[in-house]
């Protein structure tokens, strides 16, 4: 049966969300993953990862169903025609098109996650993975689409009041308003609890006075979630700190450059500075001093995020090279034939299916809202470290070749060194995997 067709079935309730030339149903995505959430297995004949053909195969792994393939089949089709024709071109520009955000919008790819009743497209967490994974396996790190729909827009429909979430949250999820989230400061990162950033009161107002530093989706933003100060004399510093909606145009609030990294070339993290920006009483996310709890809260999301991006990385580079040695000639026959090439090879696939397996784990728990601080943390450190030897190991198969840019493994390799130091570093989550083992004593 053609997609089409299975989504005209629900027709009476759905809006339906154009895909590429075909379509996919808003409503049909809330459908999707049910029993995934319910933790009840959708079908048990479903392959896992080790036994499937290849690692990035459509209908495999029991935590998804034939709803997800659907989805994800579209997805695939989206990065494949809108966004790797034109990464090289956005690589150098620094930055990806506007154009590509408001596609993703149009084609239901941003705010899956998101409660419809807030403006979101009412899917389930495992369709979120979906966009997160089919990312990695289009090896195009350019598009900021999951820390804007996965990261930013939680902030604003958990704590947000109604008006900031029907002012931002349709926007965002057209694509229209870019999101961005600004913690780091050039003195503060790992220490969160440093940061200098001020917004002292004024009558309703806030004046808001700092700089943040490697910000993802920085320089497109429209809107930005803000860390400040606000209370100097708190009883501890995360007791002080508040979250601010923070808005391109603002008086005082300035991009600063767009970085030149050693990976992620499309992706526009940049700098921002806050000089007297005069921000309204209604641009306080949530609770005044409330900010920091806040954002312990959504760091494991944030985490699961990073450790789901990083696995789908490693399946895709070892599909990469698994396709590079099997053509790659050397002394007469493919590099394939190496036993030490078929023995690496072996090596990192168990490794990435004991990965994913855990993940897949993590995922369900997610769902079930049961995935504690600890275990995110845990996978966060776990894959990003595979995901680097991984990298490692795949471009040293490609030989000189793997260097060169224009090789997909050269960008994966390249993309993968800051997944250990971005959403926390993994000295940090040893830190915190470590509080629980040991801190209750
Ligand atoms: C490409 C990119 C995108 C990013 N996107 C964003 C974004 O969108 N928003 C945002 O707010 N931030 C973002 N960041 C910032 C990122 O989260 C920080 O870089 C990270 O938290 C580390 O902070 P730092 O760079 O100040 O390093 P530091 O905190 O200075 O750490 C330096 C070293 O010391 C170690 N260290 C520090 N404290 C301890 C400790 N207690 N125990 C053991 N070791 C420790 C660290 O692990 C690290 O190895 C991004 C960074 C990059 C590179």
């Amino acid at each position: 049966m053609n997609v089409l067709k299975v989504f005209q079935k629900y027709s009476s309730r759905m809006r339906r969300t154009y895909l590429c030339g075909q379509y996919f149903g808003v409503d049909r995505l809330q459908h999707v993953g049910t029993h995934a959430q319910q933790g009840k297995n959708v079908d048990c004949y479903r392959l896992e990862t080790s036994s499937a053909k290849t690692m990035m195969d459509i209908g495999t792994r029991q935590i998804f169903s034939e709803e997800h393939d659907l989805f994800r089949k579209s997805v695939r089709r989206f990065f494949q025609e809108e966004v790797m024709p034109h990464h090289t071109e956005w690589e150098k520009a620094g930055q990806v098109s506007r154009e590509v955000w408001e596609k993703a919008g149009e084609c239901g790819l941003l705010g899956v996650f998101t409660p419809e009743e807030h403006g979101g497209l009412g899917g389930d967490l495992l369709s979120a993975a979906v966009v997160w994974e089919e990312q990695m396996y289009s090896n195009c790190s350019g598009p900021g689409f999951s820390l804007h729909s996965d990261i930013v827009m939680p902030y604003i429909s958990h704590y947000g009041s109604n008006t900031q979430i029907e002012k931002f949250i349709p926007p965002m999820v057209a694509g229209k308003c870019i999101g961005a989230i600004a913690m780091t400061e050039p003195g503060a990162g790992s220490d969160l609890q440093g940061v200098k950033t001020y917004a002292k009161r004024d009558g309703n107002d806030w004046i808001l006075n700092g700089n943040k530093v490697f910000i993802t989706n920085g320089w497109m933003s429209d809107l930005v979630i803000v860390v400040a100060v606000t209370n100097r004399e708190a009883r501890t510093a995360a007791h002080g700190i508040s979250l601010f909606l923070v808005e391109n145009g603002m008086k005082g609030f300035q991009k600063g450059r767009k970085l030149e990294k050693i990976g992620l070339k499309a992706q526009d993290t940049a700098e921002l500075f806050f000089e007297d920006v005069r921000l309204p009483g209604d641009a306080l996310l949530g609770e005044v001093n409330r900010g920091f709890y806040y954002l312990m809260n959504e760091l494991p999301q944030e985490r699961l995020l990073i450790a789901i991006m990083a696995i789908a990385s490693c399946e895709f580079m070892f599909e990469e090279t698994r396709n590079y040695v099997m053509q790659r000639k050397a002394f007469g026959k493919t590099i394939a034939h190496l036993q030490t090439v078929q023995h690496k090879l072996a090596e990192l696939k168990t490794e990435i299916c004991v990965g994913r397996a855990f993940i897949d784990t993590c995922l369900q728990l997610h769902a079930l809202r049961r995935l504690d601080s600890s275990t995110a943390s845990m996978a966060k450190y776990w894959t990003s470290e595979l995901q680097n030897k991984v990298a490692t190991q795949c471009l040293q198969m490609h030989g000189g070749w793997g260097y060169m840019w224009e090789y997909p493994i050269a960008k994966a390799f390249a993309d993968s060194r800051v997944q250990p130091i971005y959403g926390g570093t993994n000295e940090i989550m040893k830190e915190l995997i470590a509080r629980t083992i040991v801190g209750q004593q």
